[in-house]
């Protein structure tokens, strides 16, 4: 594996106001700003080229906050200038994020023609209730509508994301959004757990006690979730995503594998080689350092080849297909790791969390449950 990046992602970090859960990095949409966030994206990238050699991307991922609230020539500008950046055949797979509420039919048209193939749209619930709650800014019929319009601009791969959990998330209201999101019949979904995040709106209401957010709850949710998408042909690819078969985002799939990426735009993260930087979450310093000739401001740290190892492994198991320990090992790390996580994941074995194949181990459906605990364990 090289270190040069095959992926790119790219961070719009404007939204129409703020979920209530979310922890994410966005701000209010403000047209001028957004016009100079795609300039400094664009001098981020200029820059990372004047010191490296040109990446093959294969995958692209936009995501934010909300790509698809960029105005329509702005959307076009920023997807003609990332076409400019792929191979001739264009990237195998190129993913854009959509809200119910802020995409349309034109704007739609216009990434397809761009060469975006896949669509992320992020419904949620199919309840209007839970939405509020939630604090979205969009219906359920709105999910409906975005769909079909993705449908009629000509995308064969659809993803809707899910949240289980929290309040007004009872068995029969997500009984109802995993069924109408399974009759929309998307190609991909991630069901996400509720988690109560710091500094967001939720949290404030879980401190106060007007809001619970019960795990038990969340559990079973999701296990609800497993049951009705694998009855549905779903496969569980990694703990929060299914896809019909061959329809794993290739993109995050390559992330968990290993694989290097460029991130461009405030709070995205790059992979590089053993370099590993994160751009600070403030747009409109990004933009003036950007428009100055200087780098965004950056938390960087350059990776031990052990570290790289443990992150192999522990992102590997996230995986159905789960890890392959002489991968793993190959990134780093010193050879009597394999006796220690060896040791580990047969511990795990015992108690039904982790199987093994091989030299492969994954985690499995019990296992799924425990990620978390199952990653510490690993850490040297
Ligand atoms: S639309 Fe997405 S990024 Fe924006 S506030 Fe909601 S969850 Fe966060």
């Amino acid at each position: 594996m090289t270190g040069a990046p095959t992926g790119l992602y790219i961070h719009v970090p404007f939204c129409d106001g703020k979920c209530r859960y979310c922890a994410f990095y966005s701000v209010r949409y403000e047209p001028v700003l957004a016009r100079r966030w795609l300039a400094a994206v664009q001098r981020e990238h200029e820059l990372f080229r004047s010191h490296h050699p040109a990446p093959v991307f294969r995958t692209v991922y936009i995501g934010g906050g909300t790509p698809t609230i960029l105005e329509s020539g702005l959307l076009q500008e920023l997807a003609e200038w990332v076409r400019s950046l792929l191979p001739s055949a264009g990237a195998d797979e190129w993913s854009v994020e959509a809200n119910p509420g802020s995409v349309d039919a034109g704007k739609l048209r216009i990434l397809r023609q761009s060469g975006v193939n896949r669509i992320s749209i992020g419904a949620q619930a199919f309840d209007d209730a839970r939405l509020n709650i939630l604090g979205r800014r969009h219906d359920a019929a709105a999910i409906s509508t975005a769909v079909t319009a993705a449908r009629a601009a000509g995308f064969d791969n659809v993803g809707l994301d899910l949240i289980a959990g929290g309040p007004g998330c009872g068995p029969k209201a997500w009984r109802h959004s995993l069924n109408q999101a399974r009759a929309l019949e998307p190609e991909h979904l991630s069901v996400y757990a509720l988690t109560v995040e710091e500094g967001t709106a939720l949290a404030r209401s879980v401190q106060r006690r007007v809001t619970r957010v019960s795990e038990a709850a969340v559990t079973a949710r999701l296990h609800e979730a497993q049951a009705v998408l694998e009855a549905a042909g779903y496969e569980r690819y990694e703990i929060s995503n299914y896809a019909s078969p061959g329809r794993a985002c290739r993109h995050n799939l390559a992330c968990w594998r290993g694989e290097r990426y460029l991130g461009l735009g405030p709070a995205a993260a790059s992979h590089v080689g053993l370099a590993r930087w994160t751009n600070a979450p403030d747009v409109r310093d990004y933009v003036e350092r950007l428009e100055a000739g200087l780098e965004p401001e950056r938390d960087r740290e350059t990776l031990a080849p052990a570290t790289k190892a443990v992150e192999r492994l522990v992102f590997g198991l996230r995986l159905a297909e789960g890890v392959d320990l002489d991968a793993a090992l190959e990134e780093g790390g010193s050879p009597e790791w394999r006796g220690l996580w060896t040791a580990a994941l047969e511990r795990f074995r015992r108690r039904g969390l982790t199987q093994q194949s091989g030299s492969r181990w994954r985690l499995t459906r019990k296992g799924m449950d425990f990620a978390d605990t199952v990653a510490v364990e690993l850490m040297p």
